[in-house]
């Protein structure tokens, strides 16, 4: 057996490759893999070994509202391990994930009221797509095989997810691999008419029509389900023009087709009501939801699923006795009992009310970036923003790797995919803190785009 040496350093070790970082150009990176450490984080803040203290812009990946190292989480993940720290799922159950099912369910619109729990977006995204293609077989529709999704779509990386996700980057290495008879909406968002849009952009609404033009090309008899995030958030915040998300929900009820709002990102109060579809008021039949469920300390993800394709499963024919689908960490006890903790602090603290006092000090902040010549788009909704940077005429995403750096030694940890960055500030921020975050980034925009 080879023991590592005590000498070990996190450096090198990130220089020779033994540590493969996720969506990361890694043969870069690891040049200058020194400056990527973080060894800790308390509340709003990251620090790094050498002591650099960085808010957290992006709320980690759009996971930890509630900020890091919150006591009483902590506490209830270590009762947790101490009570009963793993049981099965499959047949078995344990009061901690029957009572988070039930809560969720309260929280969801109300003809949610059933969950499948999972361990990520990735996970609850398959479940979802799953449930649809099992739904449509049990009422003998088995015929509906295709599923939509829309351009500029995160769905997580597997094969489900990047089929119906639209960022060509995540697919083009798969092509060989993806699931059959899946076609795309077009993304909604059009620099000409929407940049700089507050809230939800007043024009656009008729993208969504973009589904009967698919109904007619494939025939409703073939669609499962359409997939969308309500507010797409991974391809730098994409907000639905008024009155698109209810036009799909009516092109969908009317076809036999099942809507599902992936809300990994919108679910658990980043719009400011506990999912977004509360915030649109739109109902959809499959909620996938993952992230701040748990403030990111330990995975969990789910579906919310409606009565009607619950009854589905439960009085369709033989084969509907069992739905063969599970994951052996399903409903993990710490994971549940650690949501508890998160939903009771989200409730006892207002954080939701705090989210939505929040909203317009960011929107005034972000928007006040607008008149910089190097920013080509400002766009928020709820307690999020993405700004786009006039990218550098022969290098795309230079700009945006430079804020990046910049922002590690200049207290931010940011998101920058190309020359986009999102904010998500965590919910426990201070109005201060976020004007804090807008000033810093003004600098660095300045100091990157001239
Ligand atoms: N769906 C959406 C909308 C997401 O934003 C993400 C992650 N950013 C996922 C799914 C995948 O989640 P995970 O990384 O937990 O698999």
């Amino acid at each position: 057996m080879v023991h590592l040496s005590n000498e070990f350093n996190c450096e090198d070790a990130l220089k020779d490759g033994s540590y493969w970082m996720p969506f990361t150009a890694n043969r870069h990176v690891r040049k200058q893999a020194g400056s990527r450490i973080i060894s800790s984080a308390k509340g709003a803040y990251y620090y790094t070994p050498d002591g650099k203290k960085l808010f957290d812009t992006l709320s980690g990946l759009w996971c930890t509202p509630l900020g890091h190292a919150v006591p009483r989480i902590v506490e209830a993940l270590k009762n947790q391990a101490e009570e009963l720290d793993y049981c099965s799922s499959f047949q078995m159950a344990h009061p901690v994930a029957v009572r988070l099912a039930k809560r969720l369910a309260y929280m969801a619109p109300e003809n949610l009221n059933h969950v499948f729990f999972a361990n990520s977006g990735t996970e609850a995204v398959d479940t979802a797509l799953k449930l649809a293609l099992g739904y449509h077989r049990l009422r003998g529709e088995g015929g509906r095989f295709r599923m939509i999704g829309r351009e500029r779509a995160y769905h997580g990386v597997g094969f489900g997810g990047i089929s119906v996700g639209g960022i060509v980057s995540n697919r083009k290495m798969f092509a060989a691999g993806m699931l059959n008879g899946v076609d795309h909406l077009r993304h909604t968002y059009d620099h000409s008419k929407m940049a700089f849009s507050k809230g939800q952009p007043t024009w656009g609404a008729d993208y969504a029509e973009d589904l009967e033009r698919l109904v007619a090309l494939h025939d409703a008899s073939t669609i499962a389900a359409v997939i969308v995030e309500p507010v797409q958030g991974s391809t730098g915040v994409v907000v639905p023009p008024v009155g698109y998300l209810e036009r799909l929900r009516e092109i969908c009820t009317k076809h036999g087709i099942l809507l599902i709002f992936d809300e990994v990102i919108t679910g658990f109060g980043r719009m400011g009501e506990n999912f977004a579809s509360r915030r649109f008021n739109v109902k959809p039949d499959m909620i996938t939801f993952a992230k701040a469920v748990t403030n990111g300390i330990v995975p969990m993800g789910g579906v919310l699923i409606s009565k009607d394709i619950y009854e589905t499963f439960m009085t369709g024919p033989e084969e509907a006795i069992e739905f063969a689908h599970g994951y052996t960490y399903s409903g993990h006890p710490i994971a549940a009992a650690v949501s508890h903790a998160v939903l009771d602090i989200m409730e006892e603290d207002s954080l939701l009310t705090h989210v939505r006092g929040l909203e317009p000090v960011l929107e005034k902040a972000v928007h006040s970036l607008s008149d910089l010549p190097g920013v080509r788009d400002v766009r928020n909704f709820g307690l999020t923003a993405g700004i786009d940077l006039v990218p550098e005429a022969d290098s795309p995403g230079k700009r945006g790797s430079a804020l990046f750096e910049l922002g590690m030694q200049n207290g931010l940890l940011l998101r920058c995919t190309g020359d986009t960055f999102s904010l998500a500030p965590p919910f426990i921020a201070t109005e201060e803190q976020v004007l804090d975050m807008v000033e810093t980034l003004r600098r660095l925009i300045i100091t990157v785009t001239q």
